[in-house]
């Protein structure tokens, strides 16, 4: 327990400003809409409204890609479709897992998980299509900005989880959250993220936003700021935070459920 609490875990806490601008609005004729193209490199949280609503996308189709010796548990997986199913207004909610090559190149930096998004990623979403479709990468290291950190979402289809800190994390000590709470977690967490929480997509419906990030201010949520500190396992009765009323009420609000 002490050894645990010494370990400072930042669950993925960046609104990271990566936006590559696509030139598609002047490039398409406005008149078609079948030639206007989903940008998937887009900030965090601004295609919120296609993750909760059904109105463009009634499906969601999830690529977890995890380098090899990273596959994530069962029951992680299990438990993030079921997030899903709990928050979209989706008609179906699909997650496919697949393994890629481990790569040995950590710690790695946002951008270079980009590169690896672009030799990896098989799905992208089409404006005309009923899909929205969605990326996560489980890579075989750290964050080099922060080996604490133990997920990002970096685009607004894009996220990211750092093997090897959940490895560090869930076997720093016989008290350790397993393994399958810490990635149930960070999968539930930067999902949220991109759902628009708190505050960043997702227009909040009461004051619950933390001052400084796309957080919130309840303790327990699973989109607080304790989260970062690894208490949040410490703070929670369950397995795995629960997103509280607040922030639910913002996903109703913008669609979701
Ligand atoms: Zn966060
Ligand atoms: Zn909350």
């Amino acid at each position: 327990m002490r050894l645990f609490k010494r370990v400072s875990v930042f669950i993925l806490c960046f609104s990271l400003a990566i936006f590559i601008y696509s030139c598609s609005d002047s490039s398409t004729d406005p008149g078609d809409p079948s030639q206007e193209e989903f940008n998937s490199k887009a900030g965090t949280g601004e295609s919120a409204e296609h993750f909760l609503q059904s109105d463009t996308y009634s499906n969601i189709e999830i690529e977890l890609d995890y380098m090899e010796g990273y596959k994530p548990t069962e029951g992680a997986i299990d438990s993030l479709e079921s997030f899903l199913n709990n928050r979209l207004n989706k008609n179906s909610i699909t997650i496919n897992t697949s393994k890629i090559p481990a790569r040995g190149d950590g710690p790695y930096s946002t951008e270079m998980i980009t590169t690896i998004e672009e030799d990896e990623r098989d799905n992208y979403t089409e404006a005309s299509g009923s899909t929205l479709h969605a990326y996560i990468v489980v890579v075989d290291g750290e964050l080099s900005d922060n080996p604490n950190v133990l997920g990002i979402a970096y685009w607004n289809t894009s996220m990211a989880l750092f093997g090897e800190t959940i490895d560090n994390i869930s076997s720093s000590d016989p008290t350790s959250p397993s393994e399958q709470q810490v990635e149930n977690t960070v999968l539930r967490h930067e999902v949220g993220h991109n759902m628009g929480l708190v505050g960043n997509g997702t227009p909040t419906q009461s004051d619950h936003k933390t001052e400084d990030s796309a957080h919130c201010t309840n303790d327990e949520c699973l989109m607080a700021p304790s989260v970062q500190t690894g208490d949040i396992f410490q703070n929670i009765s369950g397995d795995v935070p629960s997103l509280d009323e607040a922030c639910i009420q913002d996903l109703k609000a913008n669609g979701g459920k």
